[in-house]
C-alpha cells in the first residue's frame, strides 16, 4: 500500500521520500508546488492538490487509499507568521484538517506529522523535554500546536493515530547533492551564509547581538535532514508496530550553536570570508532552543548520523556549489 507524502516535493519532504525509496516503500507525493519542485522527487507519482481546497483534498486521500500519511506541506517562517498570521493559519491549520478529514474518510489511521519546537516558546529550562509547557510566542509555532491538539481529538474520535515529531532546525543536504534547500525567498541562516560564500549576497545580516546568550546572537539546535527523514521512517515503524497512539518526540543534537558559531563554521567550510552585518533583533524568534533527542532515542531507536555543524554546512555546501540556483540550476 502507498505511503503518501504530503509536501513530498518540499524541502524535508523530498529527502524523506528518497529513503522511502531506498528502502522499497511504495510512495505517492501530494504536493501544490507553491514551495516544492518536481525535479526533487523524479519518478515519484505527483499529484498536485491545494490543501485548503477541502473537496479536492478529501477527494485527492480518498483516491490514494493509503497506508498512511507523512505531512510536511506547511508554512515555517517566524518572521512571516507574525506579519501574516491569516496565511498561517489556513496554510497550517485548516490544511492539516482537512488532510485529516480526507484520511478519516479514507479509513487512513497513521499519521507520522511535522511539527516544531516552537511550540515551546521560551522554555525555562534546557534541553528541552517533550513534557515542557507549551507556550508559543509566534503564530507558526501556535499553529502547530494547535494541530497537535487536533491529533489528540481525532484519536480519540476516529482511532487516528500519530507520531508528531517536533523539529530543531532542519539543515544540510543529501550527501550525493542531488537534492538540497531550495526556498523562494530565503530566510533561513544556513541558505542564506551559504549564498554569500557562492558572491549571490554580499553578506550575512545578524539578527539581534543583545541576546542573553554567550556571544550575544541566538542559539538554535542544528539537525541533519537526512537524520530527519530517518525518523520519520522509525515513526511509521512505531504506527505500524502498535507501539503509538498520540506520540510527540523532539528532534535535536542537544547542542546549540550561535548566529556567529554558524557564520565562523561556514567561513572555515568554504573558504570564503562571509562578511557578516549586525542588525536589530528579527520579531518572534526565542533566544535560545536546545532540545533533548531521549524520548526519540529511547521509544524510536532514532541514532543521529550526522551530529557535527561542520557535517550539516559541508553537504548543504555541496549542495549550494552545485546548484547555485536552486532545482534550476
Ligand atoms: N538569522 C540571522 N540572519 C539571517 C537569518 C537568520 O541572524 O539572515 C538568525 C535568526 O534570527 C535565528 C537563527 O538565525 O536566530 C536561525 O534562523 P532560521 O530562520 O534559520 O531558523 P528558525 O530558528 O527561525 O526556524
Amino acid at each position: 500500500m502507498t505511503i503518501l507524502v504530503v509536501g513530498g516535493a518540499g524541502y524535508i519532504g523530498s529527502h524523506t521520500v528518497r529513503r522511502l525509496q531506498e528502502l522499497g516503500e511504495e510512495v505517492a507525493v501530494l504536493d501544490d508546488l507553491s514551495e516544492g519542485h518536481a525535479e526533487a522527487i523524479p519518478g515519484v507519482p505527483l499529484v498536485q492538490v491545494d490543501l485548503k481546497d477541502r473537496e479536492a483534498c478529501i477527494a485527492a486521500v480518498k483516491d490514494q487509499a493509503p497506508e498512511a500519511v507523512f505531512h510536511f506541506a506547511a508554512s515555517c517562517y517566524v518572521g512571516e507568521s507574525v506579519t501574516d498570521p491569516s496565511a498561517y493559519y489556513l496554510q497550517n491549520f485548516v490544511a492539516t484538517l482537512n488532510l485529516l478529514d480526507g484520511m478519516v474518510a479514507a479509513g487512513c489511521e497513521q499519521f507520522v506529522f511535522s511539527s516544531t519546537c516552537a511550540i515551546y516558546g521560551e522554555p525555562e529550562t534546557l534541553p528541552i523535554t517533550e513534557d515542557l509547557p507549551k507556550n508559543p510566542i509566534n503564530p507558526y509555532g501556535r499553529t502547530k500546536l494547535f494541530c497537535e491538539g487536533l491529533l489528540a481529538d481525532y484519536e480519540r474520535a476516529y482511532g487516528l493515530r500519530s507520531v508528531s515529531l517536533r523539529y530543531f532546525n532542519a539543515a544540510g543536504a543529501h550527501p550525493s547533492a542531488e537534492i538540497g534547500e531550495d526556498h523562494h525567498p530565503e530566510t533561513h541562516l544556513i541558505p542564506l551564509v551559504l549564498e554569500v560564500a557562492l558572491g549571490k549576497r554580499e553578506n550575512i545580516k545578524i539578527f539581534g547581538t543583545d541576546y542573553p546568550t554567550p556571544d550575544g546572537t541566538c542559539i538554535r539546535d542544528y539537525i541533519h535532514i537526512l537524520d530527519l527523514a530517518e525518523a520519520h521512517v522509525l515513526g511509521l515503524r512505531a504506527l505500524r508496530e502498535g507501539r503509538a497512539r498520540v506520540a510527540a518526540y523532539n528532534l535535536g543534537n542537544e547542542t546549540g550553536h550561535s548566529v556567529r558559531e554558524v557564520i565562523e563554521e561556514a567561513r572555515r567550510v568554504t573558504g570564503h570570508p562571509i562578511p557578516a552585518v549586525e542588525e536589530g533583533r528579527r520579531p518572534g524568534d526565542p533566544p535560545k532552543l536546545v532540545g533533548s533527542s531521549a524520548l526519540a532515542r529511547e521509544e524510536l531507536g532514532w541514532k543521529p548520523k550526522f551530529g557535527s555543524l561542520a557535517e550539516i554546512l559541508e553537504t548543504a555546501w555541496a549542495w549550494h556549489k552545485s546548484h547555485p540556483d536552486g532545482y534550476g540550476s
